[in-house]
């Protein structure tokens, strides 16, 4: 007989605190499986565990973290910021920082890169995670040194990009070159290509990952590939699929602003 425990949220939760805390709790916890991991009651600690042995597989977690899957209304939950939150002109429309908008993978490597950060005194903020087609298309309205791509080519678009930005006093520091460094060092042990290293434009904020594929090949609907998916993300084509569907969902949202 066998049970189902969570094990890694707990774990994960207890790592953070403010202010990316918020996020990191409910951790994609409504649709990645990959929290959980079997037990065999046939060993000494089945007596401890006992009560929660039943026929079918019992989902065993502290009742603050259970979290009910939402497929249909999840969207609405995830976090944004309106214009000027980080002190810039970032357009009318809101941009989503939900760390849960990302690939899960991604999401996971930008995680440890907050954690790195933290190990060193230094606060992050997500400025913007995912971004839609309409949203992409105000940035390129405002000018180059918003974006120099169009609808459907920045990797923000497909979940691989993140904006971050460093705090100071709960201020957003954007032109302090040798924090942005110490950054973008973090970001890119973590294998992501840093915006920092960039000329045109210089964006020092910018992480983003697309396990070798090209943006053609994201825009056809490709996924990137990584090492131990199937150990460590048993249900990521479930996953991507409904966050496709959130992407859909946020993309009707932002088009109806766009035509206002
Ligand atoms: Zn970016």
């Amino acid at each position: 007989m066998r049970v189902v425990l969570t094990l890694s949220l707990l774990t994960l939760a207890l790592l953070f605190s403010a202010p990316a805390q918020a996020q990191i709790e409910k951790l994609f916890a409504s649709y990645d499986c990959r929290f959980y991991e079997e037990l065999d009651l046939d060993d000494e600690s089945a007596d401890t565990i006992s009560s929660f042995v039943a026929a079918e597989p019992v989902l065993v977690t502290a009742p603050e973290l259970i979290i009910t899957i939402d497929t249909i209304n999840g969207w609405k939950n995830w976090s944004t910021i309106e214009n000027y939150t980080f002190g810039k002109d970032r357009g009318g429309m809101p941009m989503i920082t939900e760390l849960n908008a990302l690939h899960p993978y991604f999401r996971d490597k930008i995680i440890a890169l907050i954690k790195d950060c933290r190990e060193q005194g230094i606060e992050l903020a997500v400025v913007e995670s995912y971004r839609t087609h309409a949203k992409q298309n105000e940035y390129k309205t405002m000018g180059k040194k918003y974006t120099r791509s169009g609808a459907g080519k920045s990797k923000h678009q497909y979940g691989l990009a993140v904006d971050l930005v460093p705090m100071v006093d709960s201020m957003a520091v954007w032109d302090d070159v040798a924090l942005w460094k110490k950054v973008g060092l973090a970001g890119e042990r973590q294998g992501l290509r840093w915006g920092g290293r960039w000329k045109r434009p210089y964006d020092p904020g910018h992480f983003e990952w697309t396990g070798g594929i090209t943006t053609a090949e994201l825009a056809q609907g490709k996924l990137p590939a990584f090492a131990n998916k199937d150990e460590h993300y048993p249900c990521i084509e479930e996953d991507i699929k409904l966050l496709r569907k959130y992407w859909k969902e946020w993309e009707v949202n932002q088009s109806s602003l766009a035509r206002r």
